[in-house]
């Protein structure tokens, strides 16, 4: 019998009120700070383990400690897998480059000497031998630019998966807990992904800004309550909107979203803003026991520029967020 079993048999048996605010204590943290796993949401398993907080609150123990061993499986399964996967992928990478540093070290080789031949005839230039070395030199170069453009598009299959993957383990720790979206930590340092990865594989990327229009004076007029409910429910239409896997939605302030439209270009991103701002102008949002309440949003939409860092893409996109306030709001600016 696990020590866990004992306890548990205590509370049954008599009455041991510190221990059982403690344990319920103990399940509420492990179902806030839940990984999300293969078997369900990370908030699913906070509401289950509410649910055991109050069956242990009731004296029910039957469901604890195979619902917490269960979770404690799935969450150490999932760790062992992305560490798996990360693992392969770094190797992937560094075999990647060790055969490319290789095949390009032989190859510098031959045309060193090919060069040192060349010039050692110098008074007596041969043009053939010119010509041979060039085409040669022209064969690596273009032998080259084959191999590292297949490299690259090998590692971008195994790139992708695993920001997907590693993107969901992360999501749990990285959400905003009023609306559910990722926080200013999560967007930052997807923003910075995206950056580091667009550089490498020129993927477009379109950046946008979205704050609700007079926001304060929702607050003002109908109370901080229904401020959180438009908050709630513009996250709600931005997450409707922007579906896509690679769709990254954030609250990244009090009434500011951001969204990073992976792989998009402009011309796509501003259907998209408009989609939104229609969305949100048409559905007003419902307050309990209150008038519908309408709102608007305004957007600043910018694609990542080659050479652009992070801080100046965002810069980009909440100068145009400012353009698309200061002339009307309720629109876009890009
Ligand atoms: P603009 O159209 O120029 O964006 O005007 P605005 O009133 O929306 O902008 P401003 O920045 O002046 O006001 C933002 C308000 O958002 C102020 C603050 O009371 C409110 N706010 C920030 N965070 C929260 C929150 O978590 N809940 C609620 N209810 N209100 C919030
Ligand atoms: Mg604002
Ligand atoms: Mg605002």
């Amino acid at each position: 019998m696990s020590w866990l079993e004992i306890w548990l048999r205590r509370f049954t048996d008599g009455e041991a009120p510190y221990e059982r605010e403690l344990l319920t204590a103990i399940l509420e943290t492990l179902g806030e700070y839940a990984f999300e796993t293969h078997r369900r949401r990370a908030e699913a398993t906070r509401r289950l383990f509410q649910q055991l907080c109050e069956q242990a609150r009731a004296a029910e123990f039957n469901a604890i400690l195979p619902t917490v061993r269960e979770q404690r499986q799935d969450e150490r399964l999932l760790v062992e897998v992305h560490l798996n996967d990360l693992r392969d992928m770094v190797w992937h990478l560094l075999n990647a480059l060790a055969a490319m540093t290789q095949e390009e070290a032989q190859e510098d080789a031959l045309i060193h000497q090919q060069v040192r031949q060349l010039s050692q005839q110098a008074d007596t230039l041969d043009i053939r031998a010119l010509r041979q070395t060039l085409q040669s030199i022209t064969q690596v170069i273009e032998k080259r630019e084959r191999r590292q453009r297949e490299t690259l598009q090998q590692l971008q299959g195994q790139v992708h998966h695993l920001m997907r993957e590693l993107e969901q383990a992360r999501r749990e720790s990285t959400t905003d807990p009023l609306t559910h979206l990722y926080n200013r930590r999560a967007f930052e340092s997807c923003l910075q992904h995206t950056v580091a990865v667009n550089r490498l594989f020129q993927y477009p990327a379109t950046l946008l800004l979205v704050d609700i229009d007079h926001f304060k004076q929702v607050n003002d007029t109908y109370g901080h309550a229904a401020g959180d409910e438009a908050l709630r429910a513009t996250a709600e239409r931005l997450v409707r909107v922007c579906k896509r896997r690679s769709d990254f939605v954030a609250r990244y302030g009090g009434e500011e979203f951001a969204v990073i439209l992976r792989e998009t270009a402009l011309r796509d991103a501003q259907k998209i803003a408009q989609q939104i701002i229609d969305l949100v102008r048409r559905e007003p949002v419902v307050i309990p026991d209150g008038e519908p309440l309408r709102i608007t949003v305004s957007i600043g939409l910018a694609e990542l520029q080659p050479h652009e860092t992070p801080e100046q893409w965002f810069q980009r996109a909440d100068e145009l967020l400012y353009q698309a306030k200061q002339s009307g709001r309720d629109r876009m600016a890009a």
